[in-house]
């Protein structure tokens, strides 16, 4: 029997351990606290990630470990590397943890990036502003998700503004000054590569992001052939640097025809989750398989899917469940605003299919207005 051990317990790691159920897996889960949402499916130690006891408890009872987020402590991480194998490796989780060690590596690896600079004062904030022009985007280098720990910078006038809500942690989480994409369109690579080095990817998905949050995903992105072999090369060459295993999300914006690589995601990703009914082997599965050192499944799509974000409250599930391609996931949280409580995919096996069923469900829940660009990119 073996027992896979996830770091973090949230929907994430819940969907981890229901995609793992039909290997035979078994699953721990370590989180700071007891009623995190994957506990409803398996045991958890609850305890600090850096509480030597909690990881110690974790360590041995299990064969391998991941993660279900990426802000674990770096000196955790490479703490259970020494005890159990653990995948992604730390280091590929610590490049990934912050976002000027990513930028510099993608640029390193050829990738084109947004400029930015590292920011550890207020006077290199205004040369940079300076040097990369407004609108620019203020960021904390750790521990930002969600759009959290972002400043937008409009014009010069609001760097006082950006210093104020950020400064303060220049010397903790440190900063970076990023240039503002006036994007035609959000892409992400979800991709998995195995403990062999083999790499397999999903079709290409766009993305829609609402208040920095992701609303909506749609896959196959519409993209032309070249725009995709060139995400896919950049998401193979970044994870062969990196000795990367498992499932990760390459970030990508898209302007004028040219892919500029926003971050990674060294997890399960939630512009993978369409991949749970829309293709062959999902984005879960197929993690399980890399970090087990199985064969990886096919990433083959089936038809067009589109996922629907559900944030702060889940909505009625009947409209959703009424479409012949309609599949439902509530992660069993709690409601809170600006949290993900769950999402729901729809598929189908034409693009029209697929943008009137949207409709259906945009109008029965009133949300006309997170369905409508995923309808008009479908046109
Ligand atoms: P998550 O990890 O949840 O994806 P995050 O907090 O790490 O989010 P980012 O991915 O950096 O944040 O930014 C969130 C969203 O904000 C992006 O998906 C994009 O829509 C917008 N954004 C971020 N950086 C830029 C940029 N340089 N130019 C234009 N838009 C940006
Ligand atoms: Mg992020
Ligand atoms: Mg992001």
């Amino acid at each position: 029997m073996t027992t896979v051990g996830i770091l973090g317990g949230g929907q994430l790691a819940r969907m981890l351990a229901l995609s793992g159920a039909p290997l035979g897996l078994r699953f721990l889960v370590l989180d700071t606290v007891a009623d995190a949402c994957a506990g409803q499916f398996a045991p958890m130690v609850v305890g600090d990630y850096t509480d030597e006891a909690a990881l110690s408890e974790f360590a041995s009872k299990i064969d391998v470990a991941t993660f279900d987020f990426e802000n674990v402590p770096a000196e955790s991480a490479r703490w259970l590397a020494e005890r159990v194998p653990v995948f992604p490796n730390p280091r590929a989780l610590a490049v990934a943890q912050d976002r000027l060690a990513e930028k510099s590596l993608f640029r390193e690896l050829g990738i084109p990036v947004p400029g930015f600079v590292d920011i550890a004062s207020r006077d290199q904030l205004d040369a940079a502003v300076a040097e990369l022009g407004t609108p620019c985007i203020l960021k904390t280098r750790r521990l930002g998700y969600d759009g959290k720990g972002q400043f937008r910078i409009k014009s010069p006038a609001d760097v006082d503004a950006a210093w104020n809500a950020l400064g303060a942690q220049a010397a903790s989480v440190g900063l970076i000054l990023e240039a503002f994409v006036a994007f035609e369109r959000e892409l992400s690579v979800v991709a998995v590569r195995g403990r062999d080095g083999e790499f397999r990817a999903w079709p290409l998905t766009e993305n829609w992001h609402v208040d920095g949050v992701l609303s909506a995903s749609l896959a196959p992105a519409r993209v032309d052939a070249a725009t995709q072999a060139t995400a896919l090369s950049h998401a193979k060459r970044l994870a062969d640097a990196l000795d990367y295993v498992g499932v990760f999300a390459l970030e990508l914006f898209c302007r004028g025809g040219e892919l500029l690589a926003n971050e990674l995601a060294p997890r399960v990703h939630n512009s993978g989750h369409w991949t749970i009914e829309g293709s062959e082997t999902s984005q879960f599965q197929n993690h399980l398989r890399a970090v087990l050192g199985l064969s990886l499944g096919s990433t083959r799509m089936l038809g067009h899917a589109c996922m629907l974000n559900w944030i702060g409250a889940m909505p009625d599930a009947a409209p959703v469940l009424r479409e012949a391609g309609g599949h439902w996931h509530d992660y069993g949280k709690e409601a809170r605003a600006g949290r993900k409580v769950g999402h729901a995919t729809l598929r189908a096996d034409v693009p029209t299919e697929l943008a009137e069923s949207l409709r259906r469900v945009g109008e029965s829940l009133g949300r006309e207005a997170q369905v409508e660009p995923v309808i008009a990119a479908l046109r």
